[in-house]
């Protein structure tokens, strides 16, 4: 090996150790940005309900439990109508009385009308109420 090469691969040591400590302190700051934005997507959700949750009473949309697959979502109080949105309301879709107070998510709406089409016609009866489903899900 030559002088000159030796130098060289000296000279990219002792650089390497000089900035040894930058360039860690670089990949541990973008490791924890990415950290942080992982947690910030996840929480998302979470603090979506909890600004929700802290508007005005008038405007705070209702937090309900889905009754079909458990999760929690927020119902949408609509302020024109002066009411919260009906579509997520089970008996408003079955015209059933006794399903009265089951809350349906918009996930499970639309999975029950592409993926479920025998359950969605034994429950959704009415035709109206079809095409509503129909236009909101397409
Ligand atoms: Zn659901």
């Amino acid at each position: 090996m030559s002088e000159k090469s030796l130098t060289l691969k000296e000279y990219q040591r002792q650089y390497y150790l000089k900035n040894k400590e930058k360039y860690l302190t670089r990949a541990k700051k973008q490791r924890e940005r990415l950290k942080v934005e992982k947690k910030k997507k996840e929480n998302k959700k979470e603090l979506e309900i909890i600004e929700q949750q802290e508007r005005p009473t008038f405007l705070r949309p209702l937090l309900v439990r889905c009754f079909r697959c458990k999760n929690w979502f927020l119902i949408k109080y609509v302020p024109w109508k002066k009411r919260f949105s009906l579509k997520n309301n089970w008996d408003w879709w079955t015209k059933k009385e006794e399903e009265k107070g089951k809350k349906i998510c918009d996930a499970c709406l639309k999975d029950l009308y592409l993926n479920h089409k025998v359950e969605y016609r034994q429950n959704i009866w009415d035709g109206e109420r079809r095409v509503v489903l129909r236009n909101y899900v397409t």
